[in-house]
């Protein structure tokens, strides 16, 4: 017997509608692009997102077809969010640190005939005009009076392109599984590969986010997420965002420390989220101000994913804010959320070094998201904290299949994806990162855990960034070198490295050498390059 509940469908759109009829005057605040600090309002943006949407009608757009975007945090960015899946089609956020080819795979992987642009972005895009065919259109989001000098002819301008349209739009309602997102991995290995979003998972990932135990979004808190919107989703915070009513600070093109800095200050941001890079950012920047009590700040949580938190930077930001870190873990397979910190109340007693240890893990899932760990042979393995394996996943909000490949088999017979990386489950349920299954250190029929070594390396006072990658080796099939950025001005040498390690690891964990570089390379997602680190020591040997 089916139940007699109504079965409205999940769908952006009453994301939007909600925000629009109880949070009305709720602000969104940009760092504009073209300058200057930007205001509206969730009312406003969803009177926007209707003329939006009726321009892109009056476009050609219909139902099913991808728009792309290569966009900063941006009021305009949100409008794109909510317009694009509301009428139907869907939206296809590109990351603008990607290589050319990479960005004009998706752009024609995507097929989309309409390209949103913001000003930062157009020389790239004219370079790569002749590699995007399917492009008809570029929108740049701005108004007339910024809009720039240009070579390519098929240009349009926001601001003009919704000035005349009607502020209500007739939203469809769709089946709630419609596609809605669709964002592609960076492609470590081979072409992007792209997640599909449906209304659906992105409304349970959006209530979801909003619970207590995970982002805790809601009408009261002040977001920032400095993760890109071009990053999944920024972690899937602006549409979370606009289901609770939560203020939100968007910082725009400037990815500095000043200007995270001057938002938390200015807008009183109480929940911010990136990866570790940007906090080092931060951290750079507020060392130099003088006599300010950052203490009193109202930020409460930095939520950090994306790559490991190293004890040392969660200690550094909650001594600094007083406020408290939120690891995360997630992919763009997982919308991303696949998992969360938060300290179970037994904890309370723990001493601030038994707090430190539970924090460094990646954290517990969310109602949804069920997590296993397998062997090779894809037996289960026990959740006891010590046993690692390739963790597997499955929930409402996990892909079950890449865009435009259906020949791609990428579950299990039990419907769990595998994510790519080792961990633990301990018996509360916190899942820890040992290493992605890549990068792990494979010596002498052992494991070294590279993010191990690396957040203990990042205690020492002199370091400011630090990778770990396998070096081939004659007898142990390879072995640790530790490859250090130091603090400005610090030169740190390898015997201090080495004693500073001394104790916090077994010794065969010891790395046989550390290198020092000037810069780090990252990935168009903020991580540490560890593929450009393999190539940059191809040759290297330990002498
Ligand atoms: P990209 O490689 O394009 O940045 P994703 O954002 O999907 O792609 O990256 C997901 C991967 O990032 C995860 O599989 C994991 O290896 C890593 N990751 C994400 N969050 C964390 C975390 N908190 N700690 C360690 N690794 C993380």
């Amino acid at each position: 017997m089916l139940g007699l509940m109504q079965d409205r469908p999940l769908l952006i759109t009453t994301i939007m509608e909600y925000a629009a009829t109880y949070h009305p005057d709720h602000e969104i605040v940009t760092r504009a692009v073209e300058g200057g600090i930007h205001r509206t309002n969730y009312g406003e943006i969803a009177q926007r997102a209707a003329r939006l949407a009726h321009a892109l009608t009056r476009l050609g757009i219909h139902q099913g077809e991808c728009i792309s975007t290569l966009a900063w945090n941006s009021y305009r960015h949100l409008e794109l969010y909510l317009a694009v899946p509301g009428m139907g089609a869907i939206l296809n956020t590109v990351n603008p640190r990607l290589f050319p080819e990479q960005i004009s795979y998706i752009l024609n992987n995507s097929a989309a005939r309409i390209l949103f642009l913001d000003l930062t972005f157009l020389p790239q895009i004219e370079k790569l005009a002749d590699k995007i065919p399917a492009v008809e259109k570029i929108v740049i989001m701005t108004d007339r009076a910024h809009m720039p000098a240009t070579s390519l002819d098929n240009i349009l301008c926001y601001e003009e392109l919704v000035a005349a349209e009607d502020t209500r739009f007739d939203w469809p309602e769709l089946d709630e599984n419609t596609a809605a997102g669709l964002c592609y991995t960076s492609g470590t290995t081979g072409d992007p590969k792209g997640a599909l979003y449906s209304h659906r998972s992105t409304v349970l990932h959006s209530l979801s986010a909003c619970t207590r135990d995970s982002l805790g979004l809601s009408s009261a808190e002040v977001v920032l997420p400095i993760v890109p919107m071009f990053h999944v989703n920024a972690w899937g915070t602006p549409y979370a965002a606009t289901l609770s009513g939560a203020r939100l600070v968007l910082p725009g093109a400037e990815m500095t420390g000043e200007n995270f800095y001057n938002l938390m200050r200015d807008e009183g941001c109480t929940i911010a989220l990136g990866v570790p890079t940007i906090w080092l950012a931060l951290l750079q920047y507020v060392a130099t101000l003088k006599d300010q009590d950052l203490t009193s700040l109202p930020i409460k949580n930095f939520i950090i994913g994306g790559s490991a938190a190293a004890p040392s930077l969660i200690d550094s930001l909650e001594k600094t804010f007083d406020a408290t870190v939120i690891h995360a873990w997630g992919m763009t397979e997982t919308s991303p959320l696949g998992s969360v910190n938060r300290p179970l109340a037994k904890y309370a007693h723990l001493s601030d070094q038994q707090k430190m240890a539970i924090k460094v893990k990646q954290g517990r899932p969310p109602f949804g998201i069920e997590m296993k760990i397998v062997d090779d042979d894809g037996h289960d393995l026990p959740h006891d904290g010590v046993a690692f394996g390739r963790l597997m996943v499955r929930g409402p909000w996990v892909a079950k299949g890449y865009f435009k490949q259906p020949e791609l088999n990428i579950l299990d017979d039990d419907g769990y994806f595998d994510t790519g990386d080792v961990s633990t489950l301990d018996p509360d349920g916190y899942m820890t990162i040992v290493d992605r299954s890549k990068d792990v250190i494979k010596s002498g029929g052992e494991w070294i855990s590279s993010i191990d070594l690396e957040n203990i390396a990042l205690g020492h006072p002199q370091v400011a960034e630090a990778a770990v990658i396998g070096i081939a080796h004659p007898k142990w099939q390879e072995r640790p070198l530790l490859i250090i950025v130091p603090n400005a001005g610090e030169t740190p040498t390898k015997q201090d490295i080495l004693d500073y390690l001394q104790g916090k690891i077994a010794k065969w964990w010891t790395p046989d050498d550390v290198v020092f570089i000037e810069e780090m390379p990252h990935t168009a997602t903020g991580k540490t390059q560890k593929r450009a680190l393999r190539t940059l020591f191809s040759d290297f040997t330990f002498g």
